[in-house]
């Protein structure tokens, strides 16, 4: 291992609260929709939880100008990677954008820059196939994540309702203490 290992760190549903402000633009402009919720979040996919005939809406709602721009930050995320970078590790966001949308991708960029700085934002990495990329761990909401390569990284999954059921190590910046400690322990037998 060596003496500064990266983390990889998703963005969606890590750092950037996609589900979260799914449901508030449900709740605010298809209020017809959002009665048909389950209450529940049992899929990574947000439409399954949703009667069937709202799917396509659900999912063009990520197709919307803007939609990326105007996500909150996850609570705790800002000071959960300042404590992994406080512990001395590379830390690099690594995100898998909506190719079908070009302004994807313009709009994580300029969200990372406006809301962790422009540093952050030039560090960041574009890849639809995370397994191609180096590091020792990625920590991500997806509960299985494959490519064409089997990847260096121990996958941390970042806790969502949705990931309940997958057993691998798991964080939230809900306690950043126990998500250093968590990392840490995997670094070790990596
Ligand atoms: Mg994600």
């Amino acid at each position: 291992m060596s003496s500064n290992p990266i983390i990889l760190i998703d963005q969606d549903n890590v750092i950037a609260d996609q589900l979260g402000h799914f449901h508030a633009l449900l709740t605010r402009d298809h209020p017809d929709v959002w009665e048909t919720w389950s209450g529940k979040t049992t899929s990574y996919e947000i439409e399954a939880d949703f009667a069937p005939e709202h799917a396509e809406l659900i999912k063009g709602l990520r197709l919307q100008e803007g939609f990326f721009r105007d996500l909150p930050v996850i609570a705790g995320a800002k000071e959960g990677i300042q404590a992994l970078k406080d512990a001395g590790y590379k830390v690099y966001v690594c995100t898998a954008p909506i190719w079908q949308f070009h302004p994807c991708v313009a709009e994580k960029l300029n969200w990372l820059a406006r809301e962790f700085g422009h540093d952050t934002a030039a560090k960041s990495i574009i890849a639809r196939d995370k397994t191609f990329i180096g590091g020792g761990v990625l920590i991500d909401d997806k509960p299985a994540i494959s490519g064409e390569c089997t990847p260096v990284w121990t996958h941390v999954l970042y806790d969502q309702p949705y990931n309940k059921d997958t057993n691998k190590p798991r964080v939230s910046w809900n306690d950043i203490p126990k998500m250093l400690d968590t990392i840490a322990h995997v670094l070790a037998q990596w």
